[in-house]
This record gives C-alpha cells, structure tokens and sequence, in this order.
C-alpha cells in the first residue's frame, strides 16, 4: 500500500508535537509577551541545564552520563557507582531516556542525571516473549521484532521513547482493546536504592513492580526488562462518522463486539464554532491476506504532509476546518492497508512545529466510557474560554490496570489525548494552569482521571483525589529510599508533600 497505506496525521493518536528534542538550551523569549520567568535566571546559572520536551522545566544538574551499551558487568557497575556516589554526595540520580515526559519528571535537581540509550533486543518466539535493556526505543524494539514477524503489545503513539520509560509512566497506546503497557511487562531487573539488583514481576518483589510500574524512576533504576509480543499483522482501517459524544461509547462497545479489532482510535473536531461536535471512530482488522507482510516502514511522504495541514490550525479556525474534512473526507480515501509495525513505527519529529515562542504541551483525561458525553460539555465549557489553541484530540480505550500502585484506568476508560500549542509567555503558562486545573475538576466530578507525565498544574490535592493511593505510594518510597536518592521535581512538587 505504500505511502498511502500510513496514517494519515499520525492517526494513532499521536498527539505528537513539535517538541524541543534535544534542545538543552533554553530558546529566546517570545515576541508575544513576557519570558517566562525561569529562563533567564536559569540560563544566567552555572553548570549545566537540562530540560525536558516541554522546554518549561530548564533544571541545574551536577551532571549527565549517557551511556549506551549493553547490560553487561561493566555496565552494572558503572550504574552502581553512580548510585554510591549520590549517596556519599547527598544529590539525586534519576534515569531516563528521551525526556518527554513534561513536567521534570526525568530531571533530578543539583543532581546525576543518567540518560540510558541502548538498543538491546532479544526474542524468544517460542515463549512469545522478548528481552530488552531499559533504555532500548521502540523504534529498535519494531526493527528487530519485525524482522521475526512479532510487534509489540502496547507502546505509545511513538516510536522514540525508552521501555523502561514506558513501563514507568505505564504508557497507554491504540493497539486494543489493551491495558496500559505495564500489563505487557512479565518481569523486571532493577537496582534498587541499596545497590543490589533484583528481578521484579508478579510473584517476586511484588510491591517493587507494583510501585515502579507508573512510579516514574522513584523506586530503583531499571536495567532490563522481559515483555510480551504478539504478531505482526496486515490491517485495514474502517472509518464512521458520529456525533463528538458518541465516540467514547462507540470506541468501548465496537471493541465488545469486534474481537478482531486489533487498533483503534477516535477524533473529535477541534474547530472553534463546532468545538468536539464531530467525531470519527477508526478501527483496524485484519485483511484476508496475512502472507509477505512489507517491512514495517517509517514516516511517511503523508505523514509530512499532514504537517503543513496540521500546523495551519494555529489560530486559524480555517486551518481547523481544513484539517478536519481532510482527515474526514480525503483520509478514508487514501488511507489504506498498513502493517501493525507500520503503524506503530511513527517518530514524534513527524509533526515538529520549528516556532521557538511556543511550544506543544500534551494533556490526557481518563473517564468512564459512559460518561464520555459529560466530558465532552465539560471541554467546550473550559476549553475555550482559555486562550490554549487546542490542535489535536485522540481517544482511545483503556482497559483495567490491575498492578500500578497509580493507576489512572482502575477500570476500563476512555483516554482523551489532547496536544495543546502554548504560547511560551508567563501568561501562556498561567493561562494552561487554570485552565488545568478547571479541566481537572470537572474530570474528578465524572469519576475519571488525568494523566501525570504532563505539566505539573494539578494541585496537591486534586492528584490525591485522582490518585487515591498517592499516600500509600509515597509511604513505600520512604521505607525503601530512605535517602531519596531517586529524586525528581514530580516528588518535589507532589509526594513529598504527602
Ligand atoms: C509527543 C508525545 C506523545 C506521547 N504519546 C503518548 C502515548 O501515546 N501514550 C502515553 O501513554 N503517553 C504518551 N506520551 C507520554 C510519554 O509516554 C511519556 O512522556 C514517556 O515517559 C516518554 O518516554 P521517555 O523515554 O521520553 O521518558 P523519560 O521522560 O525519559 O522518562 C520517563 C520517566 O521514566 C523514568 N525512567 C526512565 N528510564 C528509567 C529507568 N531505566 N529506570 C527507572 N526509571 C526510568 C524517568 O525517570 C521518568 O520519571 C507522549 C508524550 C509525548 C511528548
């Protein structure tokens, strides 16, 4: 199907932004209003900064250790030093991979920032299950499983991002109908605050795995990981039109009645005079023909494409229109047959904004599938009597998480993927934090919940509301990290408070 047998503006839902990957310097003030205060105090800092993809957490580090080979003794022991060394030294190490979560969650303070890259994969087909080092992406993890006709379970939208990151967000994706992705996890090497390595799974150090899946690096640092995998398969997508309510509902009954289901996703149109009133719901089966699948391909001639399309919403209600019909009306006319890895096989880059004054900031929701409706009033009564150009909605079907310690999907949810273009101005940000915090409110009031590797504007009390065993969390973390050596601005902000 070649290029037209890829998404269509990444469909997955890959909110994905224009992010400032790699950028550890902080970019110029925006033209449209004041700087956002932390950048100059902290560009005129010594030492190093390091920040995140929300460019809004530039953090002063002691020092960054990137290390990139394969989980050997070697490996072991540098990791260990490391570890001693905060210690004796009092700072915090944290480890992490690509940095995208949003809200310094991979960033320890004066502290040993430890970014694992490694590229590791080891498969066993006959137990259906493969081996990975923690800070191996999903883009290799599809490379090698590709080549043995297998793919990965559940990931995100995204290929660039680590495993061991995903297990410790327990990342959701659109294979479905699925778990978050810690549910795919079978067990876990992980060395824990007093230096010894220990294997974490359901029957062996249970409340490590419990805590650390979702526990965003507090616990221990990962070193590898055995996941499940199932089939590669060759998939056509079917797409239906429908009110904006309906998609929630729609997506959760036609993954009840459809077991051959294997991805699936919904839209809401984001156009301001018809804010979430259109929706689409989009599912994948399987064709008849499962023989010679095409090697999983990357991004797409489409995929760039759509960029421009993409972009041109920014403060345009035209450019809103324009996406939705294409992705309406020309979409199911060119978007065809794809392979599962193809599908998952999207990098974030794809939809880069290259604007240094903003920035795409993401935003997640979880509600019960049948108060979906409820969700979508609480949107357009918040969302735009804020000044945030929302640009994409994804949704997705969550099924129960029955092991994180911090589970957003107690039971099965509608995930609402929300990347919003934030001007990169003090009131951009104060503008986002109110209108979190009312989005937040009215998603407790429904029973749902949000996600946290995003910004960190919830309030103290609203993550205990969601949350419900935020306290019991941060309990654990004191009895096995008596030190706090795995330390990031999220327990700064949140658990330590608790
Ligand atoms: C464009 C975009 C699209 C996204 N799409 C999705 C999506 O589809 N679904 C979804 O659920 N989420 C999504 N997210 C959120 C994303 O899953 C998280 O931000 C994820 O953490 C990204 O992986 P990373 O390698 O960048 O993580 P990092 O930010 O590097 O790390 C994340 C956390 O994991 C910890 N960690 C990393 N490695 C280790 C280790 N070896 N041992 C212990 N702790 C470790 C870090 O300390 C940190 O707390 C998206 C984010 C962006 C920016």
């Amino acid at each position: 199907m070649g290029n037209f047998g890829r998404r269509l503006f990444l469909a997955g839902g890959s909110a994905a932004a224009g992010i400032g990957i790699g950028r550890w310097v902080l970019p110029a003030s925006s033209s449209k209003g004041p700087a956002y205060p932390k950048f100059d105090s902290f560009a005129a800092a010594k030492g190093k900064i390091l920040n995140d993809a929300s460019q809004l957490e530039p953090t002063q580090i002691e020092k960054q250790v990137l290390i990139n080979s394969d989980v050997d003794t070697v490996f072991i022991h540098r990791v260990r030093a490391l570890l001693i060394e905060a210690r004796e030294k009092k700072i915090p190490l944290m480890a992490s991979t690509a940095r995208h979560t949003m809200g310094g969650h991979s960033l320890p303070e004066n502290g040993t920032a430890l970014s694992l890259s490694q590229g590791s994969v080891k498969a066993d087909p006959a137990s259906k299950t493969y081996r990975v080092a923690a800070g191996t992406r999903w883009q290799t993890v599809i490379k090698e499983l590709d080549r043995i006709g297998f793919s990965p379970v559940v990931m995100q939208s995204n290929n660039d991002f680590g495993v061991a990151s995903t297990f410790s967000v327990n990342a959701h994706g659109w294979p479905a109908p699925c778990s978050p992705a810690g549910s795919t996890v079978r067990s876990l090497k992980m060395m824990i605050p007093d230096g010894t390595i220990q294997t974490c799974s359901r029957t062996q150090n249970v409340e490590f795995f419990r805590h650390a899946m979702g526990g965003y690096g507090l616990f221990g640092i990962i070193l590898e990981l055995e996941l499940d995998m199932v089939a590669n398969s060759r998939l056509e997508p079917k797409y239906e039109p429908m009110p904006g309510k309906d998609v929630g509902q729609a997506l959760a009954e036609a993954l009840k009645s459809g077991p051959t289901i294997q991805m699936a996703y919904g839209r809401l149109d984001v156009s301001l005079d018809r804010f979430f009133q259109q929706g689409m719901l989009i599912t994948y089966r399987p064709t008849a023909d499962q023989n010679n699948l095409p090697p999983a391909a990357g991004s797409s001639l489409i995929s760039h494409v759509s960029r421009q399309i993409f972009r041109n919403q920014l403060e345009s209600d035209f450019g809103k229109r324009v996406r939705w019909w294409t992705e309406t009306s020309l979409g199911p006319e060119l978007v065809g047959e794809s392979t599962r890895n193809s599908l998952l096989n999207e990098p974030v880059i794809t939809l880069d904004d290259n604007d240094p004054s903003r920035t795409d900031i993401l935003q997640e929701y979880f509600v019960p599938p049948d108060r979906f409706p409820e969700f979508v009033t609480a949107c357009q009564e918040v969302i735009p009597a804020s000044y945030q150009q929302l640009l994409n909605v994804t949704v997705r079907y969550v099924d129960t998480d029955k092991d994180s310690v911090l589970a957003y999907a107690p039971e099965p949810r509608i995930a609402s993927v929300m990347l919003f273009s934030q001007e990169m101005t003090e009131r951009g940000e104060a503008d986002m934090a109110w209108m979190t915090r009312r989005l937040i409110e009215r998603v407790l009031a429904i029973g749902g919940s949000y996600y946290l590797p995003y910004r960190p504007h919830a309030s103290v009390d609203q993550l205990k509301r969601a949350y419900p065993k935020a306290v019991e969390f941060a309990a654990f973390k004191r009895q096995i990290d008596k030190d706090m050596i795995f330390r990031n601005h999220f327990w700064d902000r949140y658990f330590a408070k608790l």
